[in-house]
């Protein structure tokens, strides 16, 4: 599956980048890192190289639900914690059920012969 390069989050748009350098993901002091949000920019930064598809599938639903967090007001004692769980529960809910899933090249294959 294709990673989104924008998502609407409660019916806002939000762009997505994904950099190959864990410092050009932080928005703030370079600090290596898997994501950040830009509130300025509503941009979501994503660190991509090397890293297999769940688990950039992780950080994006962790950085949404940073944006949800605050967009709702959510009051979360510890908002790092809580992302964290929540997005390793959502992502093995997501690709558990097939929701989310990895692109079958055999099945394009098929699909591409049965067309001609
Ligand atoms: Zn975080």
């Amino acid at each position: 599956m294709k990673l989104p390069k924008k998502l609407k989050i409660l019916s806002m748009e939000y762009r997505i980048e994904y950099v190959d350098n864990a410092r050009d993901a932080d928005w703030g002091d370079g600090e290596k890192v898997r994501g950040s949000v830009c509130w300025d920019e509503d941009t979501i930064k994503i660190f991509k190289a090397n890293r297999g598809i769940q688990d950039i599938w992780r950080t994006i639903l962790h950085e949404v639900l940073h944006i949800i967090i605050w967009t709702l007001s959510i009051d979360a004692t510890s908002e790092e914690r809580y992302a964290a769980q929540m997005s390793a529960a959502w992502n093995s809910f997501l690709w558990e059920n097939g929701i989310l899933k990895k692109e079958d090249p055999q099945k394009k294959k098929n699909e591409h012969k049965k067309k001609n």
